[in-house]
This record gives structure tokens, sequence and C-alpha cells, in this order.
């Protein structure tokens, strides 16, 4: 289907972390947006400041986003994060091709700052279906790795915790730049220094598993050339890039 147009109401805004918030907006109509997928967004009236935004959840015809705040750039994040309630928004969609897959292999999600957002979608919507509809994974469950720099930018991390409660799913947050002491399910790691060959064969023990890649162009990159050099095949490999 191409790309059709409509207007977004900002409904509620939370600020996450210290630039981090996450934004619930409602349309007229509802959207049916498959996870992983993104909207072309114009963040402020103007064309140069049109932006892209994953999905990080959306029911009928709520749609949220987790969006980090950049006074370092153009202006497209700012003006998107510094909207008022009530605001409307011109955005295009469906946009994307990075979405989840609906089979039951097991899954690994890598997700680095807001690269979180598309993977909240493919997770929450997953253990729903697995909780609601017995939507059984095959020898395996799901993982996510989630690589912030500190502690302070974490979010979500309550909802991880309930999540973990299910003997199918497990969480590891990385901070690559924490000097404090961390608590438990945090290592002062890289997400890439993780995925040492051990872990990534358990990851994959049954030959099966999908991998879900989404942050930094960096990041991304290394986490494939890790991927293939320890076996992976391309075809169980998907990625997102910003
Ligand atoms: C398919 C797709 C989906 C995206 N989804 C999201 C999303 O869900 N949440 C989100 O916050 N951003 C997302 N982005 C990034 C977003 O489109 C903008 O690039 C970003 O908000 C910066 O816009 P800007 O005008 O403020 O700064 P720009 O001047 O456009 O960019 C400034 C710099 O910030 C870097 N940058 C861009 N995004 C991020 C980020 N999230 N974290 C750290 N550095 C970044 C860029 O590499 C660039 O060097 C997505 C991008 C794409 C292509």
């Amino acid at each position: 289907m191409p790309p059709v147009s409509i207007f977004l109401t900002l409904q509620n805004k939370k600020q996450l972390t210290h630039d981090v918030f996450e934004l619930e907006y409602t349309s007229s109509e509802s959207l049916h947006i498959t996870p992983g997928q993104f909207l072309l967004c114009d963040t402020a009236g103007d064309p140069k400041l049109r932006r892209s935004y994953s999905v990080s959840w959306a029911a009928g015809t709520s749609v949220f986003f987790i969006i980090k705040r950049l006074p370092e750039g153009k202006g497209g994040s700012m003006a998107i994060c510094d909207q008022t309630i009530g605001h409307t928004m011109q955005v295009w969609w469906p946009m994307g091709r990075f979405i989840l897959q609906e089979n039951t292999f097991p899954k690994v999600f890598i997700g680095t700052g807001t690269g979180f957002a598309p993977l909240y979608f493919m997770l929450k919507y997953s253990l729903k279906k697995m909780n609601n509809e017995k939507w059984i994974m095959n020898n395996g469950g799901m993982f996510f790795l989630f690589g912030v720099r500190e502690l302070r930018d974490v979010f979500y991390q309550e909802e991880l915790q309930q999540w973990s409660q299910e003997s199918f799913f497990d969480y590891q947050i990385c901070c690559s730049r924490e000097s404090s002491s961390l608590p438990d399910k945090h290592r002062e790691w890289r997400v890439t220094e993780c995925l040492t060959p051990e872990n990534i064969s358990e990851m994959n023990k049954t030959g099966e598993t999908e991998f879900y890649i989404c942050g930094s162009p960096a990041m991304v990159t290394e986490v494939r050339s890790m991927l293939e050099l320890y076996g992976i095949s391309k075809e169980k490999v998907f990625f997102e890039q910003y």
C-alpha cells in the first residue's frame, strides 16, 4: 500500500529520562501498523524538519513514539518533543520493512537508546500474543539486550522486569559509560561485549533464532558482522539504524 497522509493529535507526553520522551497521539481512524514500522512526521509544519519515527506501540486510534530530544540536531526532534498537548501533526504511513516476523522462532532483540522503540512494539505485541493466544515459541523465548550510556538513560525497566516474570522472556541492560555500581540485570559493558561466541551460540541453540537490531549505524554494523562471523545466517537478521 503506498504511504498515505493523516493527521495525529498529541494526547499525552511523558518524560522518560533527562532527554527521552514518550509521546501519545490519537488519529481519527484506526491505523493498522505492523510492529517495527515507522511514520514520516511533519514535526513543525516545515518540510525540512520532516523526520522518521518508529511506532513504539499502537492500539485502536492511539499511536506512541519514544523520541530522544537532540539539542545539537537540526531541530526535528526538538520540535516534536516540544509540541504541546492538542498539537496536530501530519504524518505519512505505513513505512518500513523492519517488521516483526509472525512465527514461533525464538527471538533476540538488540537495541541502543531510542532504538528500543520499534523493539518495544515487537516485544509487547509478541508477549501479548503468547499470553492471550497461547502463541508458543519453539524451544525458547525472547531475549532483549538494551544498550545505553549511563543508568540515567534507562527507561521502561519496570516493565521489562515485570515481563521477565514470564519464563519465556529475559533481558540485560548494558551501561557502557556508567561508573557507579550497577543493580541486578545491568552490566558495565557495551552490547557488543555481551555477544561472545558462547552467548550467541546459547541464544541460537535451536539454530532457528531471529535477531532484530536497532540503534546507531556503528552498533548495527558491528553486531551484524559479529552475528555473521559466528554463523548466523543473514536471513535471520533484521535491522534498522538511525
Ligand atoms: C526509520 C527511522 C526511524 C527512526 N525512529 C526514531 C525513534 O523512534 N526515536 C528517535 O528518537 N529517533 C528516531 N529516528 C531518528 C529521527 O528520524 C531523527 O533523525 C532524529 O530525531 C534527529 O532529528 P533532528 O532533526 O533533531 O537532528 P538531525 O540534525 O536530523 O540529526 C542530528 C544527529 O543525531 C543523530 N541521531 C539521530 N537520531 C538519533 C537518536 N535517536 N539517538 C541518538 N542520535 C541520533 C544523527 O545521526 C545525526 O548525526 C529514526 C530514524 C529513522 C531513519
